[in-house]
């Protein structure tokens, strides 16, 4: 079975209008990025038999079925089940003033990175375009807002973008479309495992996004030890291309960085971290792991954290904790394994 086709699949300015009726493409577009319409029925303003037209062929949501995990925190973990059958999920996260929500560009992901439950899961398939852009329009929908109303997105969630590259990037610029969800590119972050010739290439797009590169370890060694695709990447390249991403305009750049107890959590290996990333301007991200049934990693305690930290803050490198929202759901960094409960455990 096929993904579903949504019109979240074309660039604005591929939608669909009546013959000598242009103007009809904006009343669309308008009612699904302003308006946050959730079938053809519901927009009004268009003649009845257009819209039954355009239900016949495709549909608004390219989802079977949508399920929610409400954290104490706040957060809600998404459960998506595609026309497919596959599943991906999305993270919404509210903070004062400001909505995000951490999206899925894959069902599962190649890279198999070993602290994280994705990575256990395997490859399903690449999500499409449409199915991308459709995780924010289905949080706005199911938390009852304004689609424009959500001003961050993260990259983050199932999968590695750059290996769906057409996709994540047609739905960034959905995203940032005036005529779309109008969002700035700025509050936009793409993450990726580190595949420097797709950064060289993300570099040439144009898009001040915020790119997040995770490292992880400071060494080939411990990375290998800890991502699989480190044995195709060499780290100097990666560092390289950061170099090359920020030389073409491109924004500072976050590292992630998963604080995993005994493996990649020593004073000198914070040490080696600031050492290698000596000239660029970047924010390390330290990510206290998030546990998982089987993963067979313990996190770094606190005191150990807070001492990396200081490490790295005195070789001048800007640097915070981030403690994950959504852990007893499973909506935590490397926790999403399509769960079907509401618990992570
Ligand atoms: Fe994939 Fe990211 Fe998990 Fe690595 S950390 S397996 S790149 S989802």
């Amino acid at each position: 079975m096929e993904p579903r086709r949504t019109p979240f699949d074309l660039p604005i300015d591929a939608l669909p209008a009546p013959e000598g009726e242009a103007y009809r493409r904006a009343q669309l577009t308008e009612w699904l990025y302003v308006h946050g319409a959730r079938d053809f029925e519901a927009m009004t303003t268009l003649p009845k038999g257009w819209r039954a037209a355009l239900a016949a062929e495709q549909s608004v949501s390219p989802f079977d079925d949508v399920r929610r995990f409400p954290s104490w925190d706040g957060s809600v973990r998404y459960l998506f089940t595609l026309a497919d059958g596959q599943r991906t999920e999305a993270v919404y996260m509210p903070y004062a003033g400001r909505k995000t929500v951490c999206v899925s560009s894959m069902v599962g992901c190649p890279a198999g990175c070993a602290f994280c439950a994705t990575g256990a899961l395997g490859f399903g398939r690449n999500l499409t375009r449409g199915e991308i852009v459709a995780q924010l329009l289905a949080v706005a929908w199911f938390e009852g807002f304004a689609p424009r109303e959500l001003r961050n997105v993260v990259l983050m969630g199932m999968g590695e973008a750059l290996l769906n590259y057409d996709a994540a990037i047609g739905a960034i610029r959905t995203w940032i479309d005036p005529r779309g969800l109008a969002m700035s590119p700025r509050r936009i972050t793409l993450s990726t495992v580190g595949l420097p010739a797709r950064i060289r290439r993300l570099a040439g797009e144009g898009l001040p996004l915020v790119l997040a590169v995770s490292l992880h370890a400071p060494d080939e060694a411990t990375r290998r030890r800890i991502i699989p695709t480190a044995h195709a990447h060499a780290l100097d390249d990666i560092v390289a291309s950061l170099h090359d991403w920020q030389a073409a305009g491109g924004r500072r750049v976050t590292v992630e960085y998963t604080m995993l107890d005994g493996v990649n959590d020593a004073p000198a290996q914070a040490g080696a971290l600031a050492t290698l990333l000596a000239g660029l301007v970047v924010h390390v991200n330290l990510i206290p792991f998030n546990p998982w049934p089987g993963s067979g990693f313990e996190a770094t305690p606190r005191e150990r954290v807070r001492a990396l930290q200081d490490v790295l803050v005195r070789a001048g490198v800007s640097t915070s904790v981030r403690f994950s929202r959504g852990r007893d759901t499973g909506g935590a960094c490397g926790q999403l394994a399509l769960r079907e409960g509401a618990t992570a455990a």
